[in-house]
């Protein structure tokens, strides 16, 4: 997402503009995920505070049954844009010494794409689940317990590992 920011730049500090967003970006690199809501631009004495409202979907495998399905994530963030080249005089402008902070190019275009990769990408979780109560796959047949119950047996709990999860337990106790 481009945001022409050249007037903004020539505003004095404080002042705001409010887009409205909506825009396929490639967020995992497959095919991309339609990212919309809102951006409000504000001038600071440095450059420009983008705070940004948005919500998108990507695809992701369910960390227990394995299956594919669209992880909806919020997008709430904050960041300032630096310009690199002063709007009026044409000049180069040094940054500021923060590093991987974000800038606006030459041709005054605040380009939020980057960003927005980054925070989706720290949204998703670690662990996706296409439910919460996902039934995930029969540890025997790998049957999607979602779809209903295999053909296996049902499982009794191994008597050996009730006594060890017994003496697990009692050596617990006995260390608090
Ligand atoms: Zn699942
Ligand atoms: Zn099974």
């Amino acid at each position: 997402m481009q945001i022409n920011v050249s007037q903004q730049l020539k505003a004095s500090i404080g002042s705001m503009r409010n887009y409205k967003m909506s825009e396929i970006i490639d967020i995992i690199g497959e095919g991309g995920s339609l990212v919309q809501g809102e951006v409000r631009l504000m001038r600071t004495h440095r450059g420009i505070l983008a705070k940004a409202n948005l919500h998108t979907e990507v695809k992701v495998t369910c960390s227990r049954c394995l299956g594919l399905f669209s992880c909806p994530l919020v997008l709430n963030f904050e960041d300032e844009y630096f310009p690199t080249t002063d709007v009026v005089s044409g000049v180069s402008l040094p940054l500021p010494e923060e590093p991987g902070c974000f800038t606006i190019d030459e041709h005054h275009t605040l380009d939020l794409t980057e960003a927005i990769r980054q925070y989706a990408l720290l949204a998703i979780p670690m662990k996706p689940l296409c439910r919460q109560d996902c039934a995930g796959l029969c540890p025997h047949c790998g049957y999607n317990l979602n779809q209903g119950a295999c053909d296996c047996l049902p499982q009794e709990a191994d008597p050996r590992w009730s006594e060890l999860s017994k003496l697990a337990l009692a050596e617990r106790e006995g260390t608090e």
